[in-house]
């Protein structure tokens, strides 16, 4: 069965109200690509804005807590995000894993709890660089899809990003064998996990300084169902090119 690009925006920690107009622009340059589905994931403070700025739009969180409400000071909460008007949400990035010491059993508990708020999903894992030198990638990421993997999830509504940490704003990306390796074998994994049938469903996106012109031959590599791009989708000069790609 076909599986529909994705294609989606990490803007980090970056963006004021003045760029609700580039949002804008790439949320109508990406509706002449109808076969790709794009989000954006902008700061919190962002998302009720854009989500009004571009109706109809995925807006999205880039994490949520995984308590529904409660006495977490600078937290917000999944119900939150999807009252604010988003309709998916990251989990799991490396500078979340890293930065501020989430476990797989974290992520896990803030997947499921944005499942819970009807939320979509962007589960990410990802290897560091000396574990892809020392030939331990696949067994790493492995570990993480299955650490992190909520309970019980509708396929539809959860993506796996597979995003190198050696990638990520660095300008390096692995070489298309080694990205199909991975997702092939992450798509295997969920099938173990969560039998054949939800594996085949779900998305699989890479992220890693994916830009204008590796998009096409990173897209196109077995099992790539889109991609998770950060510096490269705070513009639609930058981003749009990747859709076109997708
Ligand atoms: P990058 O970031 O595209 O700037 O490398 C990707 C990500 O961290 O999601």
């Amino acid at each position: 069965m076909a599986r529909r690009k994705y294609v989606v925006g990490n803007w980090k920690m970056n963006g004021l109200k003045a760029a609700l107009d580039e949002a804008r622009a790439i949320f109508a340059g990406a509706a002449e690509h109808a076969a790709v589905d794009v989000a954006l994931c902008p700061p919190f403070t962002l998302i009720g804005a854009m989500a009004d700025a571009a109706p109809g739009a995925a807006v999205g969180g880039q994490d949520c807590h995984a308590a529904a409400a409660g006495a977490y000071t600078g937290s917000v909460a999944a119900p939150m995000l999807a009252d604010a008007g988003a309709r998916l949400v990251i989990v799991g990035h490396s500078e979340r894993r890293e930065g501020f010491g989430e476990s797989d059993a974290d992520v896990k508990a803030k997947a499921e709890a944005a499942l819970a708020a009807g939320l979509s999903v962007i589960l990410c894992v990802g290897e560091p660089r000396d574990v892809r030198e020392s030939g331990g990638a696949i067994a790493y990421v492995l570990a993480q899809v299955a650490g992190s993997l909520p309970a019980a999830f509708d396929p539809a509504r959860l993506a796996i990003a597979y995003e190198p940490i050696w990638a990520i704003g660095t300008g390096l990306v692995p070489t298309v064998v080694d990205v199909a390796a991975m997702h092939g074998a992450i798509r295997a994994r969920l099938g173990e996990l969560s039998g054949p049938a939800a594996a085949e469903a779900m998305r699989l996106l890479y992220g890693g300084s994916v830009n204008g012109d590796n998009a096409a031959e990173l897209l196109d590599a077995g099992d790539v169902d889109g991609a998770l791009v950060g510096g490269a989708s705070l513009t639609a000069a930058k981003f749009l090119p990747i859709v076109a790609a997708a």
